[in-house]
């Protein structure tokens, strides 16, 4: 049974009370405060539950509180939600989302990309590396992942400028320097740390949902050009620090029981530290938007590793967590040729331009273009999750 408000909230709408994503907004001629959003709405945290930790611009502090304070405050939303004797405390404190500026929810910490997706990193394997096996000896055996730049983290909206920097020409002896002229993205899932972990304590697999609080979307802009010139040997750099943009809305892990499912069969077994006790395998249908038209949908079930698997690893040799960590998948692509979540892979190397209704083509992205990535999740009694959206259009080059 689907648990029901006492809100109209708009018929199917996937932020009914099974959702309560959290986020950071500013009403008309206000300060910047945490809010949940509910149906076309956002409810103002401070002023409904009374309580200062969410009268902040961002949702560090709340995080940090941990697990237990996280479900109490979700169980008090949900009664005020769906008990009519609360309204008089709630509907003072609701704001219509058109009206509100939605604001980057928590401060980023560190943020950390990994490679998760067995698809995505066979294509880029066979794109880049076409003489060699695609994926590397050591893929099956740890999530791989790079450090990121997490100053440079944007909330939705937040336009992307083109980067410049070296790329060489495979013709060309030498490197040259301008605008990327292959920009790309990247959909991906991304998972906030609410309550850290000390150094030299790794967080086990099975103790994931003490740690991490949500979920939101994220896409990892890239420049294919400066990417394929520098990231031997060391990784990614400048192909992908310029902008990383996530969605205003953190869904809490508490949203997404139902959304839980098997982890994909994993051959060789992986390390003990790695084996899979909890499984947090997420059924996100994802779905990738240019200029107003679907050009893919990603499934993030069929990703390799899970995201307990990855703060596993993450912290296995010792590392600390801290509130506000943010770490996001990978490209998330699967089998099928409409389910690549970047367009290197969807025109395999700008190889095969993709063909948008308006008889136009794009290898990678021009200026002005804009991209959207949603999703949704299984809830409960067939309800939908809703993630929201993450969106940002290209600016030229300065
Ligand atoms: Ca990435």
């Amino acid at each position: 049974m689907a648990l029901e408000s006492w809100l109209a909230l708009p018929a199917g709408t996937p932020f009914g009370v099974a959702n309560l994503p959290y986020g950071v907004f500013s009403p008309p001629a206000g300060q910047p405060r945490a809010g949940v959003r509910v149906g076309d709405q956002v409810l103002d945290l401070a002023a409904a539950l009374d309580d200062p930790v969410f009268a902040r611009p961002s949702l560090n502090e709340f995080l940090a509180t941990g697990r237990q304070r996280w479900a109490s405050t979700r169980a008090r939303l949900t009664e005020l939600l769906t008990d009519e004797r609360h309204r008089a405390v709630v509907e003072p404190a609701l704001h219509p989302l058109a009206g509100v500026t939605l604001h980057l929810p928590f401060e980023v910490a560190d943020y950390v990309d990994f490679y998760a997706s067995e698809q995505h990193a066979t294509n880029v394997g066979r794109i880049f590396r076409p003489d060699s096996e695609p994926l590397t000896p050591n893929w099956k055996h740890l999530p791989i992942g790079y450090h990121g730049r997490s100053g440079t983290v944007v909330v939705s909206g937040t336009p992307v400028t083109r980067p410049r920097g070296q790329r060489k020409p495979p013709d060309e002896a030498a490197p040259v320097f301008g605008p990327s002229r292959r920009l790309d993205i990247e959909a991906e899932v991304g998972f906030v740390v609410g309550a850290g972990s000390a150094p030299g304590r790794p967080v086990e697999v099975k103790d994931f949902a003490e740690h991490v609080f949500g979920v939101c979307l994220v896409n990892d802009w890239s420049s294919r050009d400066l990417q394929a010139w520098e990231y031997v040997p060391l990784g990614p750099f400048l192909g992908k620090s310029f902008a990383t943009s996530v969605s205003p809305w953190l869904v809490p892990l508490d949203a997404l029981e139902h959304a839980r499912v098997a982890p994909p069969p994993r051959d060789p077994e992986p390390l003990p530290y790695l084996a899979d006790a909890g499984d947090w395998a997420l059924d996100l249908a994802l779905e990738i938007r240019l200029n107003g038209e679907v050009v893919s949908r990603p499934p993030f079930s069929s990703m390799y590793w899970t995201p307990a698997q990855m703060l596993a690893h993450l912290t296995v040799n010792g590392a600390s967590t801290r509130t506000g960590d943010l770490y996001a998948s990978g490209t998330v692509s699967g089998p099928g040729p409409d389910q690549y979540g970047s367009l290197l892979e969807l025109s395999w190397g700008g190889r095969q331009p993709l063909t948008l209704a308006d008889g136009s083509t794009r290898g990678f992205l021009e200026d002005g273009d804009e991209v959207t990535i949603t999703a949704t999740a299984p809830g409960r009694g067939g309800e939908r999750i809703g993630f929201g959206e993450v969106t940002g259009r290209i600016l030229p080059a300065p």
